[in-house]
């Protein structure tokens, strides 16, 4: 499907600005946004200091255990982009992609808490990547 061949590539291309900018990440964890065939908005992973958006959306979406450790993950970074400029439900397409240093897909289903916050807000068109280097969905497009 295209929204996910095109999310793989800018996550490749949009891997060595990040590397550089955050050298030492383990991992590197980008979410892309869709509607139809439009991207919307990216996020990306902020794991190595507390982020005030993050506190915003735990406290928001009552994330104990975000509100305790805010650290930003790039799907509660795409909620935030979005927030207040599109009307978000289920007709969002949502694919996360994770790469290792090694721009090695990951596995990246969303956590406890991400899901949370997607499925309160109806959004259950997710794609996420396997640490097999395949794509997986929770629905068909
Ligand atoms: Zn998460």
């Amino acid at each position: 499907m295209k929204i996910i061949e095109r999310s793989v590539e800018i996550s490749h291309s949009l891997f060595q600005q990040t590397y550089e900018e955050r050298d030492g990440y383990r991992t590197y964890h980008f979410a892309f946004g869709w509607y139809r065939n439009t991207l919307l908005a990216i996020g990306k992973n902020s794991p190595n200091s507390p982020n005030s958006r993050a506190l915003k959306f735990a406290k928001k979406f009552n994330s104990t255990q975000i509100i305790k450790y805010p650290f930003l993950h790039a799907e509660v970074d795409l909620i935030s982009r979005l927030w207040g400029r599109f009307h978000i439900n289920n007709r969002l397409k949502v694919v996360i992609v994770r790469l290792n240093k090694f721009k090695q897909l990951q596995n990246s289903k969303p956590c406890s808490n991400c899901s949370r916050v997607l499925n309160t807000l109806g959004v259950n068109r997710l794609w996420w990547s396997t640490k097999k280097g395949k794509i997986k969905g929770s629905n068909s497009c």
